[in-house]
């Protein structure tokens, strides 16, 4: 590396130690961007000489990179940005932090994609699912769609993984050269509908989805999801033991052992790692407090509250609702989630947006109880299971409140 580089890479390091050090997170932000100011292509320099994968999509990113740095760990070790920093800041205080690694995996922001192919050159993207996101501030789907179609065909030598299931995700993978395509099933539909190629209306059939005006339909999976297991290039069936519900980590794992595949790990191999993975940043983190077993699951966008409704047990439920900078400033998201699937469990609701979420559930029919604080619902429900289902910051405060769970 260059002296500048190297220079911005130790101070990178050691300020995002004092953040650490003075309980300010975990410092990844911070110390990539003090790196960044010193040499602005510090995260092209920390790129070189390691084998990449990056993983981005509007849900799951944080999961499948996770899983998806297990399965390569079969060949050595892996830098990761595993507490969800998916900005070029958070790639380069990874990528300074781990050292020296042959390989690593980033979980990427749709956004930056574009750029952080550019800088770190990597072997293999994975793509996973686009969706609509906070839309007070993120792209509309097709136009990220677009923007990912535009930075793969600048790179025809990448190995691109993508989601067959997804119509935009194949759209903006159809232009590559090489696509090793899985089939991680799609709950949500309502961003496509509509072919990004010729505007025609898209037909679905019993998992098949074809654009009824051009040629865009979907590409046969090599990797699918088949009962417990996962079906390989081969047509090997391997069963997936994970400590992650609902079959959206299934495909998930499908995902992760594509990545994997790509750099030569076997399914056989990767497999024993996925089942160690347990909880991602609280994600599906269970707690026991006060005779009551506590569920974490973070739903930040109208199909995340999809796959949680279906991972979430019949069982008393607390949905948390907050409305700040990282959630994105506009509820009218809620209109969009169809909240049926609660109707017949015992709802409770809470968060600073708790009325916004009280009208939701009103016009949808589903009855409710508003409690102020997480105590509160602890104490309102009877022992056992507790499901508590909240966006982003909202979780982020009842993690806390369980002292900053795993
Ligand atoms: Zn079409």
């Amino acid at each position: 590396m260059p002296l500048r580089a190297k220079v911005a890479t130790s101070v990178s390091k050691t300020a995002a130690a004092l953040s650490r050090a003075a309980g300010r997170g975990d410092g990844s932000v911070i110390g990539g961007w003090i790196g960044l100011k010193i040499d602005p292509e510090l995260l092209s320099h920390l790129a070189t000489g390691r084998a990449i994968a990056l993983v981005s999509g509007t849900n799951g990113k944080t999961t499948t990179t996770r899983l998806a740095a297990a399965a390569l760990g079969v060949l050595g070790p892996v830098a990761t940005n595993s507490f969800g920093a998916n900005m070029p800041t958070g790639h380069t205080s990874a990528l300074a932090k781990a050292g020296q690694t042959p390989f690593a995996v980033l979980e990427v922001d749709e956004h930056y994609l574009p750029r952080v192919i550019d800088e770190t050159k990597p072997r293999v993207v994975a793509l996973l699912n686009l969706s609509r996101d906070q839309l007070d501030r993120a792209k509309e789907v097709a136009m990220m769609a677009q923007l990912w179609r535009t930075a793969l065909a600048g790179h025809p030598d990448v190995n691109v993984v993508a989601n067959a299931d997804d119509p935009m995700v194949v759209w903006a993978a159809y232009g590559s050269q090489k696509v090793t395509w899985f089939s991680a099933g799609q709950r949500w539909q309502d961003d496509s509908w509509v072919c990004p190629e010729s505007g025609d209306p898209i037909e679905r059939e019993n998992g098949d989805w074809w654009c009824t005006g051009c040629p865009l339909r979907r590409p046969i999976p090599q990797w699918r999801v088949e009962d417990e297991g996962v079906i390989d290039p081969r047509g090997d069936w391997h069963l997936v033991k994970l400590q992650l519900p609902g079959t959206v980590n299934l495909g998930n794992a499908a995902t992760a052992l594509a990545v994997a595949a790509e750099f030569g790990v076997r399914p056989i191999e990767a497999l024993p790692r996925l089942s160690t993975v347990t909880s991602i940043a609280g994600r599906y983190a269970q707690v026991d407090r006060d005779g009551r077993n506590i569920r974490l699951l973070l739903a930040k966008n109208p199909a995340s509250w999809l796959e949680a409704f279906d991972m979430a047990e019949q069982a008393p439920t607390l949905l948390s609702i907050n409305a700040r900078d990282p959630d994105g400033f506009d509820t009218s998201w809620l209109y969009d989630v169809d909240f049926a699937p609660l109707y017949g469990r015992p709802v409770l609701i809470t968060g600073e947006r708790a009325y916004d979420l009280a009208v939701r559930l009103e016009v949808n029919g589903i009855p409710f109880q508003h409690v102020r604080t997480f105590e509160e619902a602890l104490a309102t429900v009877p022992p056992g299971r507790l499901e508590v289902i909240a966006n982003y910051t909202a979780f982020q405060d009842i993690r806390a409140e369980l002292d900053r769970v795993n």
